[in-house]
């Protein structure tokens, strides 16, 4: 990265901050703006910012959520649903949640997880010290597959770069992969989730936490300590503590 490259990174992260914090307006001087316009805007395709310097991803997000919306690349899950659910939350999250695909729920209501599977993540997200709206919920995919069945592979392979663009766009500082679907599709691997869990894994550079879908806590609620074990690493790598209980 060149140094004015550089300089300007920085100076996005201080205004972004700055919004955050409520700043609307800043002044700059005339010397400020001449010095700036020395090099000139970006002019062609190329000099367009890739997704990893996209430091605003809401338009860009929106953008991929309305090619999600027409998308007909699987017939059958195109077909049959009444939603596509793309994702909810903070498009600045530095925690992304990804599960598996939309059930019925999900479908109706056009959001991820608000079924009794997602209700039960609401509430580990929040026994992690965090609001549903703090963090970035998604699926694999975004279409929910007919009786709830496990994706297809060539389903996956579909839906894959909707997931990627969120994740280059959001930039999370952890993902959380929610079941083995979630796991695979990122990572390419076929071991199980039993497995795989509670350990940490990169994915471009991303560190990525494996743990049980909230799904399969319903079935087997004794794994949720399993779970919350995850979470707590989770926090830990992001230099949070759960919050104390009472
Ligand atoms: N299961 C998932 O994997 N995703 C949802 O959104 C709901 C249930």
């Amino acid at each position: 990265m060149s140094e004015l490259a550089a300089i300007i990174d920085e100076t996005i992260k201080a205004l972004e901050e700055m919004k955050r914090a409520g700043v609307t307006h800043v002044e700059v001087s005339r010397e400020a703006l001449d010095a700036l316009a020395i090099d000139g805007p970006p002019t062609s395709a190329d000099s367009r910012p890739s997704p990893r310097e996209v430091t605003q991803p809401e338009p860009e997000l929106a953008a991929t959520e309305a090619d999600a919306k027409k998308c007909t690349k699987c017939s059958e899950l195109s077909r049959c649903r009444h939603s596509v659910v793309f994702g909810v939350g903070d498009p600045h999250a530095g925690l992304m949640f990804i599960g598996e695909a939309p059930g019925a729920d999900e479908d109706a209501q056009g959001e991820p997880f608000v079924g009794r599977a997602g209700q039960l993540l609401t509430k580990i997200i929040e026994a992690m010290g965090y609001k549903r709206s703090d963090v970035y919920i998604t699926n694999i995919l975004k279409c929910r597959p007919p009786q709830n069945r496990t994706p297809l592979p060539d389903e996956v392979t579909n839906c894959l770069p909707y997931v990627l663009s969120q994740i280059e766009l959001i930039q999370p500082k952890v993902i959380v992969a929610l079941g083995a679907t979630a796991l695979r599709a990122l990572l390419d691997i076929q071991l199980g989730i039993t497995k795989m869990r509670g350990r940490w894994y990169t994915f471009r550079d991303i560190p990525i936490m494996p743990t049980f879908h909230p799904a399969y806590l319903l079935r087997n609620p004794a794994a949720k300590r399993e779970v919350w074990d995850d979470m707590k690493a989770v926090l830990d790598k992001l230099g949070r503590k759960p919050p104390a209980k009472g």
